[in-house]
This record gives structure tokens, sequence and C-alpha cells, in this order.
């Protein structure tokens, strides 16, 4: 079955889908998807409501780089170290992911270690240069290899994403724990790569006016 690790919707602050997208999205597709906001939890716990397709989670801006918590049911302050923010996860039940490794500012880079349950080494926004490194960097590492689309738009969720053996969310987050997991597709052209940033940029300009706040959506 496929699993997306690393989706955003309208409670990121450049997110466009909505929870209820994302989770009819899950049941249509038959698939697996954790909503993962920039530092806030309420709609993964929303989308979560909706559809037992989605695990809960959030994407946590830690000292050091981006990570992905997955299996927590509340938000993980941000600005701690690395290693301290992958304890916080453990300690809520959780499963840590290094998001984009070797993304320029956003990624953990080499600091990434044996501590985390896994690390993506294919996100759909990442450039191939930065995939191929990580992907080099990991491979003999004993954690989870890991794919993601990291989509702030509903029609890129899943471009990459990560297979495992089972049918649920639990199941899921087991394949990560036990390190049993195959990323698979492949990154958006550049080019897409490039409209989506400017594409985000607009949103986050109207949230910024009041132009648009889907929140209750
Ligand atoms: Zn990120
Ligand atoms: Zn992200």
């Amino acid at each position: 079955m496929l699993l997306d690790t690393h989706v955003h919707t309208i409670y990121s602050i450049d997110g466009y889908a909505t929870p209820r997208d994302i989770a009819r999205l899950a049941d249509k597709k038959n698939i697996i998807i954790a909503v993962t906001d920039h530092d806030a939890i309420k709609g993964s716990l929303r989308a979560n409501s909706i559809s037992k397709r989605i695990i809960t989670g959030t994407e946590v801006s830690s000292g050091g780089g981006h990570i992905v918590a997955l299996g927590v049911r509340e938000r993980v302050k941000p600005h701690m170290s690395a290693a301290e923010t992958v304890d916080r996860i453990h300690d809520l039940g959780g499963v840590a992911i290094a998001a984009h490794p070797f993304r320029t500012r956003e990624g953990l880079g080499g600091k990434v270690d044996e501590r985390f349950d896994g690390v993506e080494v294919l996100n759909a926004r990442s450039s191939r240069r930065a995939n191929a490194k990580a992907w080099e960097h990991f491979s003999s590492m004993p954690i989870a290899k890991i794919g993601s689309s990291d989509a702030h738009l509903l029609e890129h969720v899943c471009s990459c994403c990560t297979s495992f053996d089972g049918e649920s969310a639990e199941d899921a987050l087991e394949a990560i724990r036990k390190r049993r997991t195959e990323p698979v597709g492949r990154e958006l052209d550049m080019g897409v790569i490039k409209e989506l940033k400017v594409i985000n940029f607009f949103i986050f300009v109207e949230k910024m006016l009041g132009v648009r706040d889907g929140h209750n959506l």
C-alpha cells in the first residue's frame, strides 16, 4: 500500500488544500496520508476525524532543520535542538522523520543520526541533486527510507510516496518503526517547483491580508 508521510493543508501558512479535501482523497485513492502542517496540529486532527486513512502529525521547525512527527496528537514545540525534538516526538508515542535533509536552510543535513526512525531520501519538492545526495548519505544508515510529496496543493499528493506492507495507518507507522519502507515516485520538474514557490507566496500574502481564511472549511 502507499503512504504519503508529508502533506500540508490550509493550517500551514502556505498550504492550499483543506483537511476535508485530503481526507476525501485518502479514501478515494485508498492510500494513507499523514497531514503535517508547519508547527500546527489542528488540520491533521480534523482530517483524522473524517478518515481513518489519515495519520495525525506535524512538521516541526527544530533548531537544526525540519522534522516530521507522525502519530502525535499535539503540537511539538519549535526551535528545540534536533535531539530534543526527536525525544519529545518519541515521548508522545510518535515516529520522527528528518525532512528533506539536504534542502538549503530547512534540512538537517548530516546531523541526522540513528535516533531518527526515518529520513526522506525522496521529497517531491526537493531538487534531484538534493535527493540523490540524501540517498547516498543515508543508504547504509539503519533508519527507514521515506518518499513524500511535501504537497501544498491537492494535485501533488503522493507525487512521491512510500510503499509498505499492510492496510492501515497503524500498519504504516509500524512499517516505519521496523524500517520496512520503500520510497517510490520522482520529484516534480524544477519549473513546477519554481511555480509552486510563487503560488505559495501569493497564498501567504492573501492570508496575511485576511483575504483567505479557510480554517473553518
Ligand atoms: Zn519542510
Ligand atoms: Zn513540508
